[in-house]
């Protein structure tokens, strides 16, 4: 679903992606861990256009992410198509990112109506059963600043799943809450694994790696260190980098 290869991605002088290779499977979940600074948030970033690369080759459900390949070169693709891409693939953010003035039941509906113009009655029936499934039947009538953090975070979670991505991104999404909030945001993370989402997490929640995820990746300074198995990752690092940075966070 996704593949990296060699990818390379600067700021100005600052390389901050140095060749990154790595593949996640239809309905895998890979856990990405890392020190501060290490790229993870870029590398996400990259997979959903929000970045550009400038080395290397990214896909997204086989097709190449931002540009057409033909006759051994690239073009770079239309606004158009470049948000026909974007369309299948859903982001969930540390910050929830809400539309404030906007209900629970608004903000999950809006990108189906805006974006790919689905009849209205469609769009709310979805809306709903995804209100439901995150466990906010009872609160899609309420405004962000009525939601505790991890409620909103769980309206982020099911507002990008109203748009029916085929792979999911995460980037810390339980950094910003209450100790007490984060168990019910990995909870509804967690049922959305086992119904075959593919996802790339990027997380500090190691518990949720090794129960959830299929793979975790270790990065730091701009390259994958070591990737594998969550359990072996953990228990059994075979990385200097990775065993330094695991004593510091485990
Ligand atoms: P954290 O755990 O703190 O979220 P991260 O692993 O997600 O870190 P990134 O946010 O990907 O790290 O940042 C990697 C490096 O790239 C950092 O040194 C950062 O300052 C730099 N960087 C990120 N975005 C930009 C940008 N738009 N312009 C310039 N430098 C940037
Ligand atoms: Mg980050």
């Amino acid at each position: 679903m996704v593949k990296a290869e060699a990818v390379h991605k600067s700021f100005g002088h600052t390389a901050v992606l140095k060749g990154i290779d790595l593949e996640v499977a239809p309905g895998e979940v890979m856990c990405v861990i890392g020190p501060s600074g290490s790229g993870k948030s870029t590398f996400l970033r990259c997979i959903n256009h929000l970045e550009k690369i400038d080395a290397g080759r990214l896909w997204v459900d086989g097709r190449l992410v931002g540009y057409r390949e033909k006759g051994g070169k690239l073009y770079e693709l239309r606004d158009r198509e470049v948000a026909a891409q974007r369309r299948d693939i859903g982001m969930v953010f540390q910050r929830f990112n809400l539309f404030p003035h906007m209900t629970a039941l608004e903000n999950v509906m809006e990108a189906p109506l805006r974006v790919k113009r689905e009849p209205k009655a469609t769009v709310r029936e979805r809306a709903e059963r995804l209100l439901d499934r995150v466990g906010l039947a009872a609160h899609r009538d309420k405004y962000p600043g009525q939601l505790s953090g991890g409620q909103q975070q769980r309206v982020a979670i099911a507002r990008a799943l109203a748009m029916q991505p085929k792979l999911m991104l995460f980037d810390e999404p339980t950094s910003a809450l209450d100790p007490e909030l984060v168990g019910e945001v990995l909870d509804v993370m967690r049922d959305l694994a086992t119904s075959g989402m593919t996802m790339v997490v990027v997380t500090h929640e190691m518990g949720f790696a090794r129960e959830v995820g299929d793979k975790l990746v270790f990065m730091d300074g701009g390259v994958v260190v070591e990737a594998g198995h969550p359990r072996d990752v953990l228990t059994n690092p075979r990385h200097e980098r990775t065993r330094a940075f695991l004593s510091k966070v485990l």
